[in-house]
C-alpha cells in the first residue's frame, strides 16, 4: 500500500499506432466489468498510472501494443486489467467451452489439459510470482483462474496445479517450453492473449530461440492472438520483434523518455 506515484503522475504518454487512443480519466469511466471495478479497488488502486491510462483502452480497442515505461510505473495492471476485463465479459460462454468443466468445478478429482486464454511470460521466478500475486486480485470472484509455473520450482506440484484447469497461464520462459511439450498437460490453443512482460530482458541471444518456440508452439492460432510487450526500456532488438510477431496496425506507447 501507499505506492508514491508523484514522479510519475505527471509524466506524458507518447503514443503511435494506427488510431488515437483516448486515455481514461479514471477507473469507474473506464468501462469496467463491476467485479473488476471491485476488484481495482479492493486492490487499493485510486486512480490509474499514465500508462495505464492509455493502456486500458488500447486494449480494450483490440490492438496489439508496446509499452515502454520506466519500473514501477504500473505496467503489470496496464495489461491484466484490461486483458482479465475482456475476458470477464465472456465469461460464462468461456466457461461452457472449458475442457471437462464439471473437473473443473469440482477441482481435484479429475485432472484436465490446462487450456489457458492468457499466457503472460516473465523471464524471473520472482517476476512470475509477482505478477501471479497480482492476477489473483483482479481475478477474484470472477470466473478466471490464473496459475503459475516457474523453473526451479517443484514441477509435479506446478503440473497438479495446472491440471485443475487453469485460464491464465504466468510462466518463466523454460518452464513454459517444458510443460508444451507434455500436450495431454498444456495446449496453447485457446490463447487469446500472450504478453511478454520485462520483454528487453528475453531479447538476449540465449532466450531468443525459447521465443520463437513459445510463439510458434503449443498449436497457436496466430490470427486469433494479441500480442503485448512490456519493457522499462526500447532496444533495438524490439523493432524486430515487434515486426515480426505483432499485428502491423499496433499501438506503441512510451512513458516520458525513451529508456
Ligand atoms: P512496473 O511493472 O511498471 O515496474 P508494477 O506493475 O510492478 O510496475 O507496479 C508497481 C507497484 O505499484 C505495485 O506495487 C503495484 O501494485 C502498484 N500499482 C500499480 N498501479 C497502481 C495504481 N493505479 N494505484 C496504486 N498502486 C498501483
Ligand atoms: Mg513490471
Amino acid at each position: 500500500q501507499g505506492v508514491d506515484f508523484s514522479n510519475i503522475a505527471e509524466l506524458e504518454v507518447y503514443q503511435e499506432g494506427p488510431a488515437r487512443v483516448d486515455p481514461i480519466a479514471s477507473f469507474e469511466t473506464a468501462g469496467l466489468h463491476p467485479a473488476m471495478l471491485n476488484n481495482v479497488k479492493l486492490a487499493g488502486y485510486e486512480t490509474p498510472t499514465p500508462i495505464q491510462r492509455y493502456c486500458l483502452p488500447a486494449i480494450k480497442m483490440g490492438y496489439d501494443v508496446v509499452a515502454v515505461a520506466q519500473t514501477g510505473s504500473g505496467k503489470t495492471a496496464a495489461y491484466l486489467i484490461p486483458i482479465l476485463n475482456q475476458l470477464m465479459g465472456k465469461a460464462k460462454k468461456l466457461a461452457a467451452t472449458r475442457p471437462n468443466p464439471a473437473a473443473f468445478r469440482e477441482g481435484v478429482d479429475q485432472a484436465v489439459r490446462a487450456e489457458p486464454l492468457v499466457v503472460i511470460v516473465c523471464p524471473s521466478r520472482e517476476l512470475a510470482v509477482q505478477v501471479f500475486t497480482e492476477a489473483r486480485k483482479f481475478c477474484y470472484r470472477t470466473m478466471l483462474r490464473p496459475c503459475v509455473i516457474y523453473g526451479g520450482g517443484p514441477s509435479s506440484e506446478q503440473r497438479a496445479q495446472l491440471q485443475k484447469g487453469c485460464d491464465v497461464l504466468i510462466a518463466s520462459p523454460g518452464r513454459l517450453i517444458d510443460f508444451m511439450d507434455d500436450t495431454r498437460l498444456l495446449t496453447l490453443r485457446r490463447v487469446r492473449y500472450m504478453v511478454l512482460d520485462e520483454a528487453d530482458e528475453m531479447l538476449h541471444d540465449d532466450w531468443k530461440g525459447d521465443f520463437d518456440t513459445i510463439m510458434s508452439g503449443g498449436e497457436i492460432e496466430e490470427g486469433n492472438v494479441r500480442y503485448m510487450l512490456f519493457s522499462a526500456t526500447f532496444p533495438k532488438q524490439f523493432r524486430d520483434l515487434a515486426k515480426n510477431h505483432l499485428a502491423e496496425t499496433h499501438v506503441r506507447l512510451r512513458v516520458g523518455r525513451a529508456g
